[in-house]
């Protein structure tokens, strides 16, 4: 296994740090990039965030204006019920691809702009800034991201990338997210006696009912589509004999650009009914950029020579922590952008094509040398 490219062997030793968040534990990994950063030139904040737990935020080059910023998280989700085939942190290499929790989803984006920014630390060093900020804590709600913004060591940036699984195409946006519970009441009794009481889980099941029928009521977006609802969870009742006092409905809805969360919020509350209570479980705003703003259409360029096709405006299924980094870094251009498979994201048997990581590599370099020419 001698003759893997640099980033390659990177992702590998990413991999082998086990970040599977709960609990997350991503300390040793991430010191492990500071020292790496640090010796190719980068100065290098480590951000507690936790016990065991940490940021990275590693800046290089003239801060006299704002720079260009690449994000990635470093936890991954939990390896699942099912076997894997492969060890999920031996960083196996077969037939063309990497296997390993996290080789997709991201731990190859982020081995690619460290690899691409390192090689070329002494370029930046004089240039236009270059920010790499890498977060814990993705998975379980941009837990790390939340706290890298409300520390405040965030600079303001001219554009953001973010490494999550493309494929390597460049994508410029994706939907928001509003996570909601909402809550039924009603009066409980025996229940041979219904009468006597009033039956929270049947207020409950009417409002599932005109959710399901429920209408947005917003134009389709070109690329992002229509906003969505989901009930994706529902309990209420303590057995079968007594009458229920308490329900609830767990919503998920993604938006698309120009919804806002808090009326929507308030027109669900409604829908709901009448004594109801409605809970923010968690609340996102979706990225758009538009592909023409001259550095995204420059970057996109940037990506389309490297890979030989021409652009079609995509947009991004997950979220990711430009939801919380965008708003924070003063809301500049940003792609999402990276080596990884999007279907392989929390899959069993993880992979990521080894060729597209060193794609990857390639992309970031020539986005990296358009940023220094036009500083
Ligand atoms: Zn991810």
């Amino acid at each position: 296994m001698a003759d893997v490219s640099e980033a390659v062997a990177l992702t590998r030793d990413l991999i082998a740090f086990q970040t599977v968040n709960p609990p997350g534990a991503e300390l040793p990994l991430i010191e492990f990039l500071a020292q790496r950063l640090d010796a190719a030139g980068f100065t290098c904040t480590i951000q507690t965030i936790a016990e065991g737990r940490a940021n990275l935020l590693a800046r290089i080059g003239r801060r006299d204006a704002p720079g260009l910023a690449f994000t990635g998280h470093v936890d991954v989700v939990p390896l699942g019920a099912k076997p894997w085939s492969v060890d999920p942190f031996a960083g196996v290499i077969k037939d063309g691809r990497l296997y390993g929790r996290g080789s997709s989803d991201m731990k190859s984006g982020i081995a690619a702009f460290v690899v691409a920014a390192s090689a070329c630390a002494a370029k930046l060093k004089d240039g236009p800034e270059v920010v790499l900020a890498i977060t814990a804590g993705e998975e379980t709600g941009c837990d790390g991201a939340l706290a890298m913004v409300e520390s405040g060591i965030l600079p303001e940036a001219a554009a953001l990338i973010v490494g999550e699984p493309t494929g390597n195409q460049p994508m410029i946006g994706h939907k928001g997210a509003l996570w909601l519970k909402a809550e039924t009441f009603g009066v409980t009794a025996h229940g041979s006696m219904p009468e006597l009481g009033d039956n929270a889980v049947y207020k409950a099941a009417r409002a599932i009912g005109r959710l399901a029928d429920f209408d947005f009521n917003v134009a389709r977006h070109p690329v992002l589509g229509k906003p969505t609802l989901n009930v994706g969870k529902v309990t209420g009742g303590l057995n079968i004999n007594s009458v229920p006092d308490h329900a609830e409905i767990h919503i998920d809805v993604r938006t698309i650009p120009g919804m806002n969360h808090a009326e929507l919020r308030d027109g669900l509350t409604g829908l709901i009914g009448e004594n109801a209570a409605i809970t923010s479980l968690f609340d996102l705003p979706g990225v758009w950029t538009e592909p023409d703003v001259p550095w995204a259409a420059r970057a996109i360029a940037a990506t389309c020579a490297v890979l030989g096709i021409p652009f079609a405006p995509q947009s991004a299924p997950f979220f990711t922590d430009a939801s919380v980094l965008t708003p924070a870094l003063g809301h500049p251009p940003t792609l999402i952008l990276g080596p990884g498979e999007t279907a392989q994201a929390h899959q069993t048997d993880e992979y990521a094509e080894v060729a597209k990581i060193d794609m990857a590599v390639a992309i970031y370099a020539a986005i990296l040398a358009d940023w220094s020419a036009a500083g």
